[in-house]
């Protein structure tokens, strides 16, 4: 018998790429031509961005850009290695220790992009045979690195603490992970930690908490969701945030125990086999720390803009979620109309982002607000009046 012919895989890829397109479903790229703070310029015009991670408005402080020229004036860019070659530098030295302080554990280690970190992570402490209990909501990062670690994955519905207590306890030889984002990337809630530690403690399995959002802007100088909610390492003994979202520069760490950063560093292959960040950047992101830790203000002006926009929010019958953090997602259900009502913000000025499966579950689509220290109150003020323009179905209606 003939074989069937191979298939063309990228006549393949085009085909996924067109059904993508059919259904509004197609990511574009957009081109920003230059940042001023809140302000975006694209396409040649001017617009105010509610869409950046910058929570604390540090990505252009003065600070860390003299911190990058410096170290770039002394070392160049590249680190020119991996970190266990000749890749790690004095500045990745000392940002691992401010950071280990910071949030109040023994050691961290830095990895080139939270992406890589969690990957790194779940490979490292999960075997093929262990359980990785997730919550359904967790950044996709969390979801892949279980599933390359050839782990069990189990997803409980969101922030459903006896959902999560069934699935260890259905399985409770294995060697067992939970893993949960602190504040969730898309809705912006917080994860009820103190309950799931609680549970992990009983169960006998390994806590893990990815903080990109919580970093910064949550707890006692901007310690994090962790330290918010009063758990300390014994208690969360995985510990995983960015750079790249409240401290405005890129990268990420994971901070724990000396025997899980010695772990990681033997066999997490995304730490092992990749280029260490430019030692530039860690210098700057130690400015980054400094300002977050120090500087107060930004996680209060942060609270009160964002109170402002649930109030307004809340006055023009807008669907608010249940998230007091800097995302602020507007619910609009299916995604021709999160597409259209970002289209509509854009012809005012605003750039906000549709976010639609599969970033999001079907029928859930949304528009992703995030306000930032860099913006200022008149800011809220005219994307409320946008939004007014909008007229979005109200709230319960
Ligand atoms: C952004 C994000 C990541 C990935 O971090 P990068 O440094 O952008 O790769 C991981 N987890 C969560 C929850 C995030 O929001």
């Amino acid at each position: 018998m003939a074989a069937a012919p191979r298939p063309d895989l990228l006549d393949r890829l085009a085909v996924q790429t067109a059904i993508r397109d059919g259904a509004q479903l197609l990511r574009r790229l957009r081109t920003i031509e230059h940042a001023d703070g809140p302000w975006l310029e694209t396409g040649g015009r001017r617009l105010l961005s509610f869409c950046s991670n910058d929570y604390l408005g540090l990505a252009q402080h003065p600070q860390l850009i003299a911190a990058l020229k410096r170290v770039a004036d002394d070392e160049g860019v590249g680190s020119t290695s991996a970190h266990l070659i000749c890749g790690h530098r004095a500045e990745h030295a000392a940002l691992e220790e401010a950071l280990a302080a910071w949030t109040g554990r023994e050691r961290a280690l830095l990895f080139s992009t939270g992406y890589m970190a969690n990957l790194g992570v779940l490979q490292a402490l999960l075997a093929r045979g262990d359980l990785c209990v997730q919550d359904k909501l967790n950044h996709a990062c969390l979801l892949d690195g279980a599933q390359l670690a050839g782990a069990a994955l189990k997803r409980y519905p969101h922030a459903d603490v006896a959902a999560a207590a069934r699935q260890l306890a259905g399985n409770g030889e294995a060697g067992a992970l939970l893993a949960t984002d602190g504040v969730f990337s898309m809705d912006g809630d917080s994860a009820p930690l103190r309950e799931l530690a609680a549970l992990c403690a009983h169960q006998g399995a390994t806590f893990m908490v990815d903080d990109a959002h919580g970093l910064g802007v949550l707890g006692e100088r901007g310690a994090g969701s962790v330290s918010a909610a009063g758990l300390a390492q014994r208690e969360v003994p995985v510990l995983m945030a960015t750079l790249g979202k409240a401290l405005g520069c890129a990268g990420a760490f994971v901070a724990g125990p000396a025997v899980l950063i010695d772990g990681l560093v033997q066999f997490a292959r995304p730490y092992v086999y990749t280029t260490a960040m430019p030692p530039a950047l860690a210098a700057a992101a130690l400015a980054a720390v400094r300002l977050a830790q120090a500087e107060d203000w930004r996680r209060q002006k942060l609270a009160l803009l964002i109170a402002r926009f649930r109030h307004g929010a809340a006055q023009l019958g807008l669907a608010l979620s249940a998230s007091t953090s800097a995302i602020q997602p507007l619910l609009l259900g299916d995604a021709r109309a999160a597409l259209d009502a970002a289209r509509a913000l854009e012809q005012q000025g605003l750039l906000v982002t549709a976010i639609r499966p599969p970033t999001v579950p079907a029928g859930r689509a949304r528009l992703r607000l995030t306000l930032s220290a860099a913006h200022e109150e008149s800011h809220v003020d005219r994307l409320l009046g946008a939004l007014e323009n909008l007229r979005l179905p109200a709230a319960g209606g």
